[in-house]
């Protein structure tokens, strides 16, 4: 199969790079020049574990190519995804289809022959139906289909999950074009990944509600938390006992300082804004996003607490910055919130990230001060706040830290360490949702 993948972001690119892997011919469009000659050259524009490798060898192999040019490679395609960002609408949170209809129509003048559009960003219920009159507009003669075809990876494990899922869901009524879809999915449903052959609204649908359903729970558990910190009981041990219970399951039961990154916050309020435009609010999904605004804020109290009921003048160390460790992404981390409430409370801050520093640049306020590791980071600071779960931060020498500090004050917003072994080498320590029975 010819593929064309429009868009080389964390989606585009690993989707990308996994279907050449499977032994199609992929070339990966991008409209920013600086990436496609960075890819040219070998080298991959994030952090995403396994990325280069398979990058790198699909290249070689000639399967897989890197243009800015759209044309050319859509006019010969059995099928081109569209892989841009959604992100955010300014003012209402719908998410902007801009990129979409921008790539739509870049696309529609290029395609010869019957070629398959999928849309692998997520996008609205709908979205669907306007790609295809945006083509039908521009191109009456044009033999193609529209297909939603959702993307489910998480960043982080992108290649596993992307080789791996748990089901692939394929949104179309077109024979043919649930053929071309059938051809390129087949090394995976030959290892029995299910595909769920929807509607198109339907495949739509599906991907907000499992991430709306999703930080429903993290919300959920982080509430729970909350009340396990008045009452003296233990989160992990109240998700545990919640998550062994079959029809719950445990994951996304780990209590924390709010969901983030680039997907859960604005796919939740798109779904929000889709519901009410339909005269369904769905009032479940509203709590969550604005329950989980608040926490994050909320958890730049806990460390102002912890250290006594102020932070002016005093030096924070932020150890973890992007929304999840293993990538380099910092859309939306809590990090942001974090930070920026604690120098609002007159915080002078450190941070250390092993690999979002460069992207955190650019969104976290002016004035902090970027270290190259864990205990640089923590070297004459008030406090020691763990934002993100890297591994390097479970594994501190905490005798080391507390040597570096000015004060030995530990917030774990991830609960990595045990109350018991960190107040014992001295420390004043702060958890999320474990109580005094932790
Ligand atoms: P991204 O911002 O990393 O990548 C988008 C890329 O598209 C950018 O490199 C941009 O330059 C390029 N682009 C924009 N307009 C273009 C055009 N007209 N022609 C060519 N290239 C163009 O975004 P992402 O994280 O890969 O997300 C893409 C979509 O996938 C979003 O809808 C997102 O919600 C969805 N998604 C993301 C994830 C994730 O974990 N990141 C998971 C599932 C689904």
């Amino acid at each position: 199969m010819k593929i064309v993948m429009v868009g080389s972001g964390y989606v585009g690119l690993v989707s990308g790079a996994c279907f050449a892997d499977f032994g199609h011919e992929v070339v990966c469009v991008d409209k920013l020049e600086s990436k496609v000659s960075a890819l040219k050259r070998g080298e991959i524009p994030i952090f995403e574990p396994g990325l280069s490798e398979i990058v790198r060898s699909n290249a070689a192999a000639g399967r897989l190519s890197f243009t800015t040019d759209l044309a050319g490679p859509v006019a010969g395609a059995d099928a081109v995804f569209i892989a841009v960002g959604t992100p955010s609408r300014r003012g209402d949170g719908f998410a902007d289809l801009s990129y979409v209809y921008a790539a739509t129509r870049e696309i529609a003048g290029a395609i010869r022959g019957y070629t398959v559009i999928v849309t692998k960003s997520t996008v609205p219920v709908g979205t669907g139906d306007e790609v295809e009159r945006i083509i039908r507009e521009l191109r009456p003669d044009a033999d193609f289909a529209v297909v939603s075809n959702p993307e489910f990876l998480r960043e982080g494990a992108a290649i596993e999950d992307f080789k791996r899922p748990d089901r692939i869901v394929v949104g179309t009524d077109d024979e043919r074009a649930r053929a071309v879809m059938a051809d390129i999915y087949r090394p995976l449903y030959l290892n029995n990944a299910p595909i769920l052959n929807t509607g198109r609204r339907t495949a739509e649908l599906t991907k907000y509600a499992a991430n709306a359903f999703l930080a429903t729970k993290i919300t959920f558990i982080n509430e729970i938390a909350d009340l396990c910190e008045q009452v003296g009981a233990n989160v992990q041990d109240v998700a545990r006992g919640m998550g062994l219970d079959n029809r719950i399951g445990g994951k996304f039961l780990h209590a924390g300082p709010g969901y983030g990154g680039s997907c859960f916050p604005k796919d939740t309020l798109a779904l929000i804004k889709t519901a009410q435009d339909h005269g369904t609010p769905s009032r479940i999904v509203e709590t969550v996003a604005a329950v989980n605004e608040q926490r994050k804020r909320a958890m730049g109290r806990k460390v102002v607490a912890a250290c006594g009921g102020s932070v002016r003048g005093k030096t924070i160390a932020v150890l973890g910055l992007t929304f999840k460790p293993n990538t380099d992404d910092m859309r939306d981390a809590p990090s942001i919130a974090v930070v920026t409430a604690l120098m609002d409370g007159g915080a002078t801050i450190r941070a250390y990230d092993p690999e979002g520093m460069e992207q955190a640049k650019a969104v976290l306020p002016a004035g902090v001060t970027y270290c190259r590791d864990a205990y640089e980071c923590v070297a004459g600071a008030d406090a020691a706040v763990i934002v993100t779960e890297w591994n390097i931060f479970r594994a501190l020498d905490l005798d080391r830290v507390k040597a570096a500090m000015v004060a030995p004050v530990l917030v774990d917003l991830r609960n990595v360490y045990r109350a018991e072994q960190v107040r014992a080498k001295g420390f004043t320590y702060a958890d999320v949702g474990r109580g005094l029975d932790a």
